[in-house]
């Protein structure tokens, strides 16, 4: 086992006249000017159906950007037979030559598809050329290769032997199918769940969520190109409900890769739960769900670092990450300096679409998130507990825009400080430096979740003293630092309570789940 050591893939910056500009300014006019065909991919076969179902930009909802095609429950049989047949095969393929299909693809991605998978994501799901960059280019090449090298650590992990003795661990992959459920936030996620699946060894049914289409198609054919095998990875566009009902009620489902909602993710290890005497294994159930993250400033901490981390935290990506900052606590004494930063920094961002590099706010998602977002929005305004400090607008007739929204609440367990929102709406509460220790209790029990968190502070005693009471609190917890943008490689990703089941995304805690080691002793 020699795999290569990776190093994070750079991160283009886009600059004005910079051939990476020129090209995705291309891949963006060339998405435009066609309708993109987004087929399912089933044992290695495109696949459509009379159920033609309309993509399109965010931010420019009556343009068509394409179709892709909707199956029902005999797509899903079929790519539960395909994955079954491919597997014997697949399984037995030795390490390397799996583990050069996915270096392959992600070279592939680095070079030539790295223009068109970002302006994918920049069109289909409304990233900026920076947020595009870092996921569907960066964290996804760096997911593939790390996971070739973790893989290669878990490898090497042998039991000890004696004279006479000889011990080994095989790590085989699952007995079954693996389903891959994978949202529309990062494309990267989405090409992360079913490879690394895949690169155990197993193979996968792989839904993405229906707004991801148009990237989940470029992810699939640089898989195509890279050269994997037909059924080791099969792209299905199915109703939710359909799909599980069939996989999660099949004898050779032998686990999940989630990522989504709390809500579905709970619902689903119920009905595993209830099924448990129909399949073969135990199922691996893997999950990164939902977030309530907290920013927690001490009146030791810098405001200009914190204005920065909470706009950038927040309003990336117009705050649709589960690691988005979306509740801050801030000393009053600190707050006028915060509140001035913040609005500064909010006067100087552009809000439009994609096409224009200079909008840092896009649209969100689809019109349902739009409806959900813009109903907290309405209710705080209603609300006597609220002040709209930023913000607070909405228009949702070209695209579905909502200007960046600070709440300034008086009750810290007012609905926004405690709900997952998913949308560019951060609450703040102001405190007396007096009561920071209650405070710290607010931080850790007014949510269920616990995904991400940050401490901003100076002082070493409190960010130790913080550090140790928020222990549970969250699963990735970051200092003097905003809580989103965990690179691969440095801060494996995850978290636990309603977040997960925090076997942190790219690295060797989260392959460990796709395999069931054999013992094997042999005695001469
Ligand atoms: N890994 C991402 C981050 O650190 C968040 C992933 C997600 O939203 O699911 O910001």
């Amino acid at each position: 086992f020699n795999a290569p050591t990776p190093a994070n893939e750079p991160v283009k910056e886009y600059r004005p006249g910079s051939p990476e500009r020129e090209a995705i300014k291309i891949a963006l006019a060339d998405f435009r000017a066609m309708e993109t065909d987004i087929p399912m991919y089933i044992d290695g076969k495109e696949v459509r159906t009379e159920h033609k179902l309309r993509v399109a930009p965010p931010h420019d909802h009556q343009h068509t950007l394409g179709y892709f095609y909707e199956g029902d429950g005999q797509h899903v049989e079929q790519a539960i037979e395909a994955a079954l047949s491919a597997k014997e095969d697949w399984a037995s393929l030795s390490w390397e030559n799996r583990a050069s299909i996915f270096l392959k693809a992600a070279d592939l991605i680095a070079g030539p598809y790295r223009a068109r998978i970002n302006a994918a994501t920049m069109l289909g799901q409304s990233k900026n050329a920076y947020q595009a960059e870092i996921d569907s280019a960066c964290e996804l090449i760096d997911f593939l290769r790390f996971n070739v090298h973790y893989a290669t650590e878990i490898y090497q992990q042998q039991p000890n032997s004696s004279p006479g003795v000889w011990n080994r661990l095989e790590y085989r992959p699952l007995e079954g199918f693996v389903f891959a459920l994978t949202p529309f936030n990062f494309t990267a996620i989405a090409g992360n769940l079913p490879t690394s699946a895949a690169l155990m060894g197993n193979t996968v049914v792989w839904k993405p969520a229906y707004s991801q289409a148009l990237s989940a198609k470029v992810i699939m054919d640089v898989l195509n190109e890279a050269g994997l095998p037909k059924g080791v990875i099969n792209l299905i566009f199915v109703d939710g409900p359909v799909a599980g009902d069939i996989i999660f009620n099949h004898a050779d489902f032998a686990g999940i890769h989630f990522t989504g909602s709390t809500g579905v993710f709970q619902q689903i290890w119920g009905t595993i739960g209830a099924n448990i005497h129909k399949y073969k294994s135990y199922p691996r159930i893997v999950g990164e769900t939902g977030g309530k993250d907290f920013v927690l400033v001490h009146e030791s901490a810098n405001a200009d670092e914190v204005a920065t981390g909470l706009v950038r935290g927040a309003f990336e990506y117009q705050g649709q990450k589960c690691s988005a900052a979306s509740r801050a606590y801030i000393p009053s004494t600190l707050w006028p300096a915060v509140e001035t930063k913040m609005k500064q920094f909010l006067g100087e961002i552009k809000m439009g679409g994609t096409e224009d590099f200079t909008n840092f706010i896009n649209a969100v998602i689809d019109k349902r998130a739009f409806k959900k977002i813009t109903a907290y929005i309405d209710e705080a305004k209603k609300s006597g507990q609220v002040t709209v400090v930023a913000g607070g607008n909405y228009n949702g007739s070209k695209g579905y825009f909502i200007e960046p929204t600070i709440l300034k609440v008086s009750d810290p367990a007012y609905r926004t400080m405690c709900e997952e929102i998913f949308g560019p709406v951060l609450s703040v509460y102001v405190y007396e430096p007096s009561e920071f220790d209650k405070i710290i209790e607010t931080v850790n029990s007014t949510s269920p979740y616990a995904l991400t968190g940050c401490i901003f502070a100076k002082d070493r005693y409190i960010i130790n003293y913080v550090a140790n009471k928020l222990q549970n609190a969250a699963g990735n917890f970051y200092i003097n630092d905003k809580p989103t943008g965990a690179v691969v490689g440095q801060q494996p990703f995850g978290g636990a309570r309603a977040s997960g089941t925090n076997d942190k995304a790219g690295s060797a805690l989260n392959l460990y789940r796709w395999v069931s080691a054999r013992t094997i002793k042999e005695t001469f």
